[in-house]
């Protein structure tokens, strides 16, 4: 089948289903162009919301379709690669926090969306790189345990000083992996160009950078900048998004390393058996879905 036959079967599947394909900014360029909407984890969760059709087809990886699971369990949803999962999500379990839970009781547990089901349900509040700043910054406690990101968290602690703020020890190790050298070699490379970082980045990165941003916050400044080139600190994928919401900048990875295996497990074909089988179906037990959708919607206030 070539690729035009397979989009077209996708679509009328599509419409016979009525299916809706949500995809993540780390998706390649060609899920990215098929998908009715795309963003990032944020946005995501307040599409899922909102979707009407029966189906939804979430390019991304597991938590993210457990997420929109969690929101709207009336939608059957399908994770078209069972095997895409994050390895940061994966550093922490639902019973490493019951333990932390003993050692900090007054504490509030805030987690990064970026956690598997059972971390969710031990948790008090989630957030994405989009809102992890005002969240800590207006939880209703100055102390606060943090999981799982190190880096993410460091940024948060650098921001917000006043809190007392306990890491949990994970990283992405797509983000991670990016060093201070990589990235000043690229700036020598692109000197007009302005450095935009995501705050999984290193500490180090993260302080180079001209702009410290959430996938989402990416879309929103290339759009808004006067700055004509722009050297992007996080997965690769992005730069397909980034390259459409302005066609007329010029984009550029600060490392060709940048590339997140698990959200390039999906392809083309993935979503075509998906739809046809419709598979893989993501579900939780009821109970532990509604405390997951519980810590979703406390995060949903903050918009
Ligand atoms: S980029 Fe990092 S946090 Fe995102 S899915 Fe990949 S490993 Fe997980």
């Amino acid at each position: 089948m070539t690729k035009e036959e397979m989009i077209n079967r996708i679509n009328k599947l599509k419409k016979e289903k009525n299916a809706v394909i949500l995809a993540h900014n780390y998706q390649t360029g060609d899920i990215q162009d098929i998908a009715d909407f795309t963003g990032d984890s944020l946005e995501l969760a307040k599409k899922v919301v909102d979707v009407k059709a029966d189906i939804i087809v979430f390019c991304g990886v597991q938590f993210m379709a457990e997420m929109a699971h969690m929101l709207n369990p009336e939608k059957k949803v399908l994770l078209p690669r069972k095997d895409a999962g994050c390895p940061m999500a994966d550093t922490i379990t639902g019973e490493d926090v019951r333990k932390l839970r003993e050692q900090y009781p007054d504490y509030t547990f805030i987690a990064y969306v970026n956690t598997n089901a059972d971390v969710k349900e031990q948790i008090d509040i989630c957030c994405t790189s989009a809102n992890a700043l005002v969240i800590a910054k207006n939880v209703d406690n100055d102390k606060i345990v943090f999981m799982p990101d190190r880096n993410l968290g460091n940024y948060i602690k650098e921001n917000v000083p006043e809190k007392d703020i306990v890491l949990w020890d994970g990283e992405c190790n797509v983000h991670n992996r990016i060093t201070l050298e990589e990235v000043k070699k690229a700036k020598e490379l692109h000197p007009n160009a302005v450095l935009i970082a995501h705050p999984e980045c290193k500490p180090e990165v993260v302080k180079f950078a001209d702009e410290v941003l959430s996938t989402g916050g990416m879309v929103k400044f290339v759009k808004e900048t006067k700055a004509e080139e722009i050297l992007v600190g996080t997965e690769e994928g992005m730069i397909h998004r980034l390259q459409k919401e302005a066609p007329n900048k010029k984009f550029y990875s600060v490392s060709r390393n940048f590339v997140c295996a698990n959200m390039k497990k999906t392809h083309l074909e993935d979503i075509l058996e998906s739809l046809e089988e419709e598979k893989y179906e993501i579900t939780l037990p009821e109970e532990a879905r509604k405390k997951g959708k519980k810590t979703l919607d406390e995060m949903l206030k903050y918009l």
